[in-house]
């Protein structure tokens, strides 16, 4: 972005103020001509010099060269906002929330991020804590400036992530925290979506952030929303020696969050667990009796004295003094909740912990604070949220809720060894006694102790699992938000799979509304029933009258639907449960145990009398088809397809199809084995037999053939390869239903409609002009 800034001083009631012109290129000047004001405050070396220049010439004669040396010193550059964060600070500026106090928590906790970065970074290098080794934040009311700021000894912004982090780099989260909020959402989510630090502009109209990375110099960001930013090197301000410092020009109506009382509230309220100190700015008052020399001597040593209230006593050398002083208060004094033991803390203690740890604006689902003893030593908190992330299974972003200390230090909160990633929704702490304190992230990737830690983690998990499972309406909260994770879990946890199958849960042709564990599905089996029947597919709707479930369901077997596009990964590693082999009802080999030997032997009989039959589908369908056998599985439907026992199943198909990178050469031999099964007990099957026999060439045979192959597509779960064909097909069969011949249709339809409907439209026209 390149601009040529013109900077010119004039004065306005005695002030002085710098005008500042921006155009940026050379095309339509106008369009980007922009207007910022400055106060002279911070720039005096160089209003001084200006000031002298604007004396002796009013009219600004100032070559450009002067220009340009003036502004090396503190270049300023303005930047757009992003589109979307611009439109979310329209958002937050224009629309009332009552909850405004929320952000303090996001300028703490932004704060507190920054000083986890820098204690992370000076574990391997203690340098990196050069030139404050302080790690602190301070909260500083201003009253009569009406600022309020909040300055942190953390990481800093380098100039470069100043203008990034604040203002052009959209974040992920921000379409949809607006569309949450539009949604009626409270705007405490902020935090959750990643774009907290906005919540500056519920009470300021004005903030600036001042800012020092230990790799580059100190800047200052500084907006007032509208649209824009600017940035420039903060040349002669107070230097923060490392850190941040954010001020909010608080709006007339926000002066309340300049209260001592309210401040001290509010990080009582939302940052009590924040595990570095606190301070805040307070004004204090004391008496002191001093003498006369004394007193003056004291006044002009301490700066920070502002009123002398004096009680002089009569005719005494001695006096009383009220001294107004300002001190740092530490206003965090909290333990970690963590090293406490569970029966001394409240639930309403881990709520405002939870909250504070996660940015969430609801309270947990379920909790689990524990202490490992023994060989190895480590307490944790683990929290169940009541909800799924939006951005759950977002690839790019990665899912780690855990923060790992080392005996009370905090070490990261981005350790993908701690916690499995399918549990990557667990949210919690870890203090550990044994890792080293200086433990780097390639070190925690190999390190033993985090395995065991890890272990440990899952386990707690999965029993915090089932402690929610006990109850129903919570369980079905948890399931609706995390069954792809538990899923996930069976799929890639091996250890843990037999027991995380016991926290699945399905609908089933025997459940009704409610779902139902594979636990209760073997109760419920049949006396004689071998295997656990399960269908894949779509939907509820597209399983539940399937006409593979046709005899399953006659002999009274239940069968589990499988209606999420991960449960084939599922089934795919689960294979059995409690000693029962998982089964497939639209896979080819589906054995059912016949009632009896009599029953088994018509069934024989019957098959060999279509053998022909299905001869003749089979070379009529030519390869579209494995072959074609006589079904055991549908007591209803003409016939359906079933995929080879190894192969994808039709719901497989439709998965792997809708992946758009998915490779093509995998498709060619797992989607190719389609097996068609016919009932011969259905009267269109006992016709088709009749007339094959007695002209296997028949046109009306082919068609009937096409015809059911093509529908057995469709109620099978697969997709059409030509649906023009087959709409074709049914088209014919339509007329022949309705006794059309094929000669009238030919010269009729299609050409004629057209024209009768502009006829009409003519007509009417012209009535509307009459
Ligand atoms: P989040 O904290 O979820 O990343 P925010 O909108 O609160 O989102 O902050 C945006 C980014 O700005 C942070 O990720 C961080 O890089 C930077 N940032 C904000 N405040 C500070 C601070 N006090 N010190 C250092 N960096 C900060
Ligand atoms: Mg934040």
């Amino acid at each position: 972005m390149s601009y040529i800034n013109i900077l010119f001083p004039c004065q306005i009631k005695g002030k002085t103020l710098f005008l500042l012109i921006f155009i940026s290129g050379c095309k339509f000047p106008s369009k980007f001509l922009q207007c910022l004001i400055f106060r002279s405050s911070g720039w005096s070396a160089m209003a001084d010099d200006q000031m002298r220049d604007s004396e002796t010439d009013m009219r600004v004669s100032k070559t450009e060269s002067d220009i340009r040396e003036s502004n090396t010193e503190a270049e300023t550059e303005v930047f757009a906002f992003q589109a979307e964060i611009n439109q979310l600070l329209s958002l937050i500026i224009n629309t009332f929330y009552s909850n405004k106090e929320i952000f303090l928590r996001e300028l703490i906790s932004n704060a507190s991020d920054a000083l986890d970065k820098i204690r992370f970074e000076s574990l391997t290098d203690k340098s990196k804590l050069d030139p404050q080794p302080e790690l602190f934040i301070r909260i500083v009311p201003d009253k009569t400036n009406k600022t309020l700021s909040i300055i942190d000894s953390g990481i800093g912004m380098t100039k470069a992530e100043l203008v990034n982090n604040l203002g052009t780099i959209a974040r992920s989260g921000t379409k949809e925290f607006m569309e949450a909020l539009q949604a009626g959402a409270d705007v405490s989510m902020i935090g959750q979506f990643g774009v907290g630090f906005y919540s500056a502009f519920l009470v300021a109209d004005k903030v600036v952030v001042t800012t020092k990375h230990p790799d580059d110099d100190q800047y200052i960001w500084e907006s007032q929303a509208g649209g824009s930013f600017i940035v420039r090197k903060d040349v002669d301000g107070e230097p923060l020696g490392r850190g941040t410092k954010v001020t909010l020009f608080l709006k007339e109506d926000q002066l309340e969050y300049l209260e001592e009382r309210k401040l001290k509230e509010l990080v009582k309220k939302h940052s009590e667990f924040i595990s570095y100190p606190i301070y805040l700015w307070t004004e204090k008052t004391r008496e002191e009796e001093v003498s006369d020399e004394e007193d003056e001597e004291t006044s002009k040593e301490e700066g920070e004295v502002e009123d002398v209230d004096e009680h002089k006593e009569a005719k005494s050398k001695k006096k009383k003094v009220k001294k107004v002083y300002h001190e740092w208060e530490l206003i965090n004094k909290q333990r970690p909740i963590w090293l406490r033991r569970p029966e001394e803390v409240t639930r309403e203690e881990y709520v405002a912990f939870y909250k504070s740890l996660t940015n969430d604006w609801e309270d947990f689902l379920a909790y689990k604070h524990f202490s490992v003893e023994g060989q190895l030593e480590f307490k944790a908190i683990l929290f169940v949220p009541r909800r799924a992330p939006f951005d759950l299974f977002d690839t790019r972003k990665k899912m780690n809720n855990i923060r790992l200390y080392v005996r009370r230090v905090f070490i990261t909160d981005n350790c993908e060894e701690i916690i499995p990633e399918y549990l990557g929704f667990v949210k919690g702490v870890v203090d550990s006694d044994d890792l080293p304190l200086n433990i780097s992230r390639e070190m925690l990737q190999q390190n033993k102790i985090l395995k065991v830690i890890r272990k440990n983690l899952v386990k707690k998990c999965i029993e915090m699992f089932f402690e929610i499972a006990e109850n129903k309406e919570d369980y079905a909260k948890f399931y609706e938000a995390f069954s792809k994770n538990i899923k996930l879990g069976i799929h890639e946890d091996s250890q843990n799979r037999t027991k995380l199958a016991d926290l699945l849960r399905y609908y089933s042709t025997k459940s009704g509304d409610e779902m139902t564990s594979l636990r209760d599905y073997v109760t419920r089996m049949k006396e004689g029933q071998k295997y656990i029947y399960y269908i894949t597919g779509e939907s509820k709707k597209a399983v539940e009258n399937s006409p593979f479930l046709e005899r399953l369901k006659k002999k009274g077997y239940e069968v589990l639907f499988m209606i999420e596009a991960i449960d084939e990964y599922v089934v795919g590693q689960l294979k059995e449960y409690d000693g029962k082999k998982l089964v497939s009802a639209t896979k080819e080999g589906l054995q059912l145990e016949d009632d009896s030997e009599e029953e088994k032997n018509k069934r024989e009989e019957k098959k060999k009398s279509f053998e022909n039959l299905c001869k003749t589908i089979k070379e009529i369908l030519g390869d579209k088809v494995e072959k074609v056998v006589v079904s055991d599985r549908i007591v209803n439907s003409p016939c359906c397809l079933v995929t080879g026992e190894y192969g994808w199943t039709a719901n497989m198909e439709r998965i792997m199809k809708a992946q758009a990178l998915r490779d093509n050469s995998m498709a060619a031999y797992m989607s190719s084995k389609k097996i068609m099964e016919i009932n011969p007990d259905n009267p269109i099957i006992e016709e088709l037999r009749k007339r094959a026999e007695v002209d296997k060439n028949d046109k009306s045979v082919k068609d009937i053939v096409s015809l059911l192959y093509e529908t057995a597509l469709l109620t099978s779960g697969f997709s059409l390869d030509d649906p023009n064909a087959f709409a074709g097909r049914n088209y014919r069969m339509l007329k022949l239903g309705l006794n059309i011949e094929e000669e009238e249709e030919a010269g009729g339809d299609d050409t004629d409609m057209p024209a009768l409907e502009e006829e009409g439209n003519e007509e009417s026209k012209m009535e509307e002009v009459d």
